[in-house]
């Protein structure tokens, strides 16, 4: 668990804080999560895996789609014959068509770069951070990038802002001219829109894939350090309230304006919806919740 008074939150903590502080609570301080994320994660996390062994091959596998597909083979071992058998290979499914695809569109090396420095590294200057990598460009300067694997649903106009004004840009780049001793004045988007089945009125559409560089301006970064403390009190609060004697649930505030979201035609439920909307703890929702890493 991170330690308040020597990190400060990653940009998915921050924004998992002004979500709502109760499903930051329960995610970032009990572990408490959503069964049905499962598949979703942990084929987001074999892509990152996957794509470090294409910038960066560390020799342990004969590319980044035998990395994919090891790990998947792992993690299904216990899914495969249940009744979750069939979200996991329909996700399996249309991850594996995203990440042939944006390896067909990529070098690993690029025209503008002089090396690939870092894939998946930790960086803990302050804050606690895995950039997908880092490259240091011809003219010297360090450059972090993000893959983001996002929903054919999701409007990718509407990302590339958010990530233009976010936080994570921002402070990967702060960390990088720590860590590297380097000017950063961008970070590198590397957008993987993955692949629509066919769903009712809906036609099955092909994964795409964009890239996209965010600018880091000076003012941006102190904005950032400013917004992260500040976010940071306010969980150090949360926690102390869930510390106290007599702790309930309910003290920890909600924002239930968020407790449910529209992205086009569709609805999306915050992941706690099903305790929350009843008003009981999580783990007391038989069948949906369990308790996974901090
Ligand atoms: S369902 Fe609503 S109140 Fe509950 S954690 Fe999510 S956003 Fe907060």
């Amino acid at each position: 668990m991170r330690d308040f008074k020597t990190l400060l939150p990653s940009p998915s903590e921050h924004a998992a804080f002004v979500h709502c502080p109760t499903a930051w609570w329960l995610k970032y301080r009990t572990g408490v999560r959503k069964k049905d994320s499962a598949a979703r994660m942990v084929s987001g996390g074999a892509i990152s895996e996957a794509l470090g062994e294409f910038y960066m091959p560390r020799g342990v596998a004969s590319g980044p789609m035998e990395v994919y597909d090891t790990m998947m083979k792992a993690a299904m071992e216990g899914v495969m014959g249940g009744s979750e058998e069939e979200s996991w290979l329909q996700q399996v499914a249309l991850d594996r068509e995203t990440l042939l695809f944006y390896i067909s569109k990529n070098e690993p090396v690029e025209s503008d770069w002089e090396a690939v420095v870092d894939a998946q590294g930790r960086i803990e200057e302050g804050v606690n951070l895995v950039p997908d990598k880092v490259v240091i460009l011809k003219d010297g300067r360090v450059r972090p990038y993000e893959w983001k694997t996002i929903s054919p649903f999701a409007d990718l106009e509407y990302e590339k802002l958010m990530y233009n004004m976010g936080m994570q840009p921002i402070s990967y780049a702060k960390m990088c001219e720590v860590k590297y001793g380097r000017p950063c004045t961008d970070c590198g988007m590397k957008f993987l829109v993955r692949g629509k089945l066919a769903k009712g009125r809906w036609k099955a559409e092909g994964p795409g894939f964009e890239s996209y560089i965010v600018q880091v301006e000076p003012w941006k970064k102190v904005m950032w350090e400013s917004s992260a403390n500040f976010v940071n009190a306010g969980m150090q609060f949360v926690d102390w309230i869930s510390q106290e004697e007599g702790f309930k649930l309910e003290y920890i505030p909600k924002f239930t304006h968020n407790c449910v979201k529209k992205l086009g035609n569709y609805t999306y439920p915050c992941d706690y919806y099903p305790a929350c909307s009843v008003n009981v703890h999580p783990l007391q929702v038989e069948g949906v919740f369990e308790e996974r890493g901090r």
